[in-house]
């Protein structure tokens, strides 16, 4: 049996153990907060997470810190679910991502009793038809990947609660569908910590070198702990972190998300009647999700919001979000366009320049790597970026160009 699968036991003792990450120092790490690692993580959220548990897979001593718990409320991964498609518009390198990363999930979802993936499939609608369209349709089957193209009126046949006014076709992803986020990185981290990993909350200092490496890093009360590697995975706090380094290469954005309740008995906006969406009818698109576990129908604009900082700024919606959703909801899922509000939340994307990845060693520290810009869809890729990272740490990955500071502007 691989470390990565435990038995019920295991993964039961590792799920009680999730619901206390939270808390303070977690396993391993109490007996041991000044010792040397191989590699410390810093931050808890899907890159972080997945690059702790594939550091720890090939063998390296891992302490994986968050300042507040994993994927928690403020963090960019600690949302309700995340989409999972492989429509990428004929962007091979992260369509291949999404694919691997599939598998992953689908591997952690079938270890555990609570569904951590849900293949409600992703829908894509577009306005007109495209030999762009056509192109990454082509691309996704040549790596084996179901997707289906589908006219207006087959498109009602299927779904009468949507409105397709302005729609001219669709692209359908039959095994993609929803991960459950928060959920997902609690299940890993337990996973992690049974086979011997070690999570802290912890919260970490800038950190501070004159020398080519980085020997430790200072934290709450004072503490330093040390190790070979740093990994810091840190979302939309990177910029605060390393300054000089990422600054503006990294700039979050506000973003409000809303849930809608259904008419009481009314089914057709549960995962089993209606996929995972993405309108592409305006260049600002939404996007959304059918009712699951009864949280509510989720939506979406994925426009990038006013710059935003994850510690500071303000987690109310807006009136003016409210009211622009359900203008939307009225042209397409008009059942929902007067249903009350369930529940609602502001994150922040992590916006690269360009919409890539930030995944690269530090300018002046040989042992430190940053790992962020997400960019409103990294959430999907956490198990691909885990293994490249890990790849990268060990000396044994090649270096995507893109990813790379170097190709990171900062922004205008
Ligand atoms: C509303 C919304 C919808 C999205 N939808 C999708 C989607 O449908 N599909 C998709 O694939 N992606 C989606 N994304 C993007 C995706 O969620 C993010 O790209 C991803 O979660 C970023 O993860 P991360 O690990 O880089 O950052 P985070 O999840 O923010 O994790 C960083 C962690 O670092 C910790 N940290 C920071 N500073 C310190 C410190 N000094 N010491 C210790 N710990 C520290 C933080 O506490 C935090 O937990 C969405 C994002 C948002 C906000």
């Amino acid at each position: 049996m691989s470390s990565g699968e435990m038995s019920r036991r295991d993964v039961l003792k590792g799920l009680a153990t999730a619901g206390a990450l939270a808390g303070t120092a977690l396993g391993s790490a109490r007996a041991q907060t000044s010792s040397a690692w191989d590699s410390i993580v810093i931050g808890a959220g899907v890159f972080g997470v997945w690059t702790a548990w594939n550091l720890q897979r090939k063998g390296h001593k891992v302490l994986l810190l968050d300042a507040w718990g994993v994927a928690h409320s403020r963090s960019s991964s600690g949302g309700e679910t995340r989409l999972i498609r492989t429509e990428y518009a004929g962007n091979e390198f992260y369509t291949r991502w999404a694919w691997e990363s599939l598998a992953e999930w689908q591997a952690l979802s079938r270890r555990h009793e609570s569904p951590i993936f849900r293949d409600v499939g992703a829908l894509y609608i577009y306005p007109r038809d495209s030999a762009e369209i056509d192109r990454s349709i082509s691309m996704q089957r040549a790596l084996g990947i179901p997707i289906e193209k589908l006219g207006v009126s087959e498109m009602a046949k299927r779904w009468p609660q949507i409105g397709f006014e302005g729609i001219a076709v669709g692209v359908l992803q039959p095994t993609m569908g929803a991960l459950m986020a928060r959920r997902s990185l609690q299940t890993l981290v337990a996973d992690f910590v049974a086979a011997g990993g070690s999570f802290r909350q912890f919260a970490v200092d800038p950190p501070r070198s004159t020398q080519a490496s980085l020997d430790a890093i200072t934290g709450t009360g004072g503490e330093k702990l040390s190790a070979s590697n740093f990994i810091f995975a840190c979302g939309p706090w990177l910029p605060k972190l390393f300054p000089e380094v990422v600054g503006a290469r990294i700039v979050p954005t506000r973003q409000e998300v809303f849930f809608f309740a259904p008419e009481p008995g009314d089914r057709r906006f549960e995962g089993a009647q209606l996929p995972a969406w993405v309108d592409m009818s305006s260049k600002d698109l939404h996007y959304g999700f059918p009712d699951i576990e009864s949280r509510g129908f989720k939506i979406a604009l994925d426009a990038h919001g006013p710059a935003y900082d994850p510690d500071a700024s303000d987690r109310r919606i807006t009136d003016q979000g409210l009211a622009d959703v359900r203008a939307f909801l009225a042209r397409r899922f008009p059942a929902l366009a007067r249903r009350p509000l369930a529940e609602s939340r502001v994150c922040q994307y992590e916006n690269s320049h360009d919409g890539n990845l930030l995944i690269d060693r530090h300018t002046a520290w040989a042992n430190v790597w940053l790992v962020g810009g997400g960019s409103g869809h990294g959430f999907k890729h956490g198990p691909a970026v885990g293994r490249y990272v890990t790849d990268l740490v060990l000396g044994s990955g090649k270096a995507e160009p893109r990813l790379a500071l170097a190709s990171h502007r900062v922004h205008d």
